[in-house]
Formats: structure tokens, sequence, C-alpha cells
């Protein structure tokens, strides 16, 4: 060892310092998105360092990584992905990084499958917007932490069923705003299909332009589509999520004199002064733009 660096961490023991305050010593979890990043930083704790591949507001289907993607992952003790092809990138980015363990967050979840389009019956990848999936999730990070570092089993453990109690908690007010609305309002019309496990927890009936970011987006015969559903149901209000582009959804909204109730957070959360830095974040203010605009009246 250099003598500045024994200096360096001599200075450091006289000062009390946290270990932790040194990246080298801290534990190195990669995630694929920044949701799961925010899951997996409430189970980890301070002392391990949490980055996401992807950045917040990232399509995060058929991203591609950068080379400093890779390089700035390549120290990782763990990876955590979603896995339910959500990620169609990932298995080559895991190859370029070489021997590094990881753990698919969905594994145990009993997947909604995707009703239509060119990936129907597969299962549909957007687990983590249901509490039940979520909760899976959570355990699964424990798990994984736990793998690569046993010594702090106990600490996962502890953060985990906190944080799992937290999520449980979130759940009934979220539902309580939905249930608020007249029956025939509750319709969540977006541009991904992407709120199949929300929808089944709020009790809402689902409409989308397309079934997975993945397929064909906003093709004239999907406007058609939802344009017809929403004259059919009288559904007052449609959404898109931040990650694509609303000029659909929008487009539904003007030829059936629906309101654009606004922009909706499944894939990603926003930077840390936006309006959905974390998960429980996410839920609520997506569930809240859709209570919102279903309420609305012209
Ligand atoms: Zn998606």
């Amino acid at each position: 060892m250099p003598l500045t660096r024994r200096a360096l961490l001599l200075t450091a023991a006289l000062t009390l310092l946290p270990l932790s305050a040194f990246a080298e010593d801290r534990l190195k979890v990669v995630t694929t998105f920044t949701v799961i990043a925010d899951m997996a930083r409430n189970v980890a704790g301070e002392g391990v360092e949490v980055v996401s591949v992807t950045k917040p507001g990232a399509e995060i289907h058929g991203y591609e990584p950068t080379p400093q993607d890779i390089v700035a992952a390549s120290d990782a003790d763990l990876v955590l992905w979603n896995g339910m092809n959500l990620e169609v990138w990932f298995e080559q980015f895991l190859a370029n990084l070489g021997e590094v363990p990881s753990a698919t967050l969905s594994d145990g979840v009993e997947p909604i499958a995707i009703s239509a389009g060119n990936y129907e019956g597969r299962p549909n990848p957007h687990a983590w917007m249901g509490l039940g999936p979520a909760l899976i999730y959570v355990d699964n990070i424990a798990k994984a932490l736990t793998s690569v570092d046993p010594d702090n089993a106990s600490i996962y453990a502890a953060n985990a069923e906190a944080y799992k109690a937290k999520l449980t908690a979130a759940l009934g007010p979220l539902q309580a705003q939905i249930a608020a609305l007249p029956e025939d309002r509750r319709w969540l019309v977006t541009c991904e299909g992407a709120f199949s496990y929300l929808a089944r927890d709020l009790g809402l009936q689902e409409l989308y332009l397309w079934p997975i970011n993945a397929d064909q987006q906003g093709s004239p015969r999907q406007v058609q589509a939802v344009i017809d559903g929403v004259r059919t149901h009288q559904i007052p209000a449609v959404f898109c999520e931040s990650t694509v582009s609303s000029d659909p959804a929008e487009q539904v909204a003007r030829e059936t004199g629906a309101a654009f109730g606004g922009v909706l957070y499944v894939d990603s959360l926003s930077d840390g002064d936006g309006p959905v830095p974390t998960y429980l974040d996410l839920l609520r203010v997506t569930t809240e733009t859709i209570a919102k605009g279903l309420a609305a009246t012209e």
C-alpha cells in the first residue's frame, strides 16, 4: 500500500469517518432503470452505492448502452434488472461486463399477459406497478444483496420489511382516489399498455394505443381503435407516459373531445427536483393525475 493511501486511511480512522465515505469500500449495485434503482436504495441503505444505467426520462425498452455505460458498470458487485423482456438490451450488456452476479427482480411474479400486437401472450413486463409484484421485487433485492454481502444480511432484511410496510400502506389511499370516481369513468387510456398491474390494483379498465414500446407506436389503426373505444365508453380523459411522444394520445383527445389528462410515470423516475424522484412518488403522482383527469367535467 502506498504511503499516501495508508495516511489517508489512518486519517479517516482517526476522524471516525464511516468507511462508506470511500467509494472503493462500498458495495456497488448497478440497475437497468431508475425505478428499480430507487427500490434498491431503500433496501440497501446508505452503505451501498446504487447506480442506474438509464437516466431519468430515458426510454428503457430499446435503450442502447454506450461504451461509457459499460465502463461505469464494470466495477459493479451486483447487477439488478427487471426481466420479462423489458430490457431487450440487457443480455448483451451483461455479457460485456464479464463475471458479475445479476438478479432478475420479476422472478416469482405471476405475469399478466400482453393481450395484443406482436408480443401477444408474452408477459407484460411492467410488474413493478402492482403492489403484490412490487413486494416480490423487494424480497428479490434483499436476497440478491445478501448473496453478495452476507455480513449485512440483517440490515437488508430489516430495510426490506420496513419498505414493504411503506408500500403496502401507500396502496389504500391510492385505491380510495379511484374508488371515489363514478364507476363508468374508471377507464385508463394510455400510450403504452404499461399499466395492467396498476389498473388491476386500482380497479381501472384499460385501453391503450400500443401494447408495448417494443411494438409499432401510434399507427393510424391503433389511433382509430382507441378513438372508437373512447367514444363507445364515453371516457372523459386520455393520458400518455413521460418516456414517449404524446402526439397520438393528443390526437385521440382532439378527435373525441376527451381531455388530455396529462403525463403518467411508469418506466422512469424524474430527476431529483422533478415530480417523481422516487418509486412511491411515481405511484402517487400517476394515480393523482389519473383521478384528477377522470374526475374533471367539461
Ligand atoms: Zn414500458
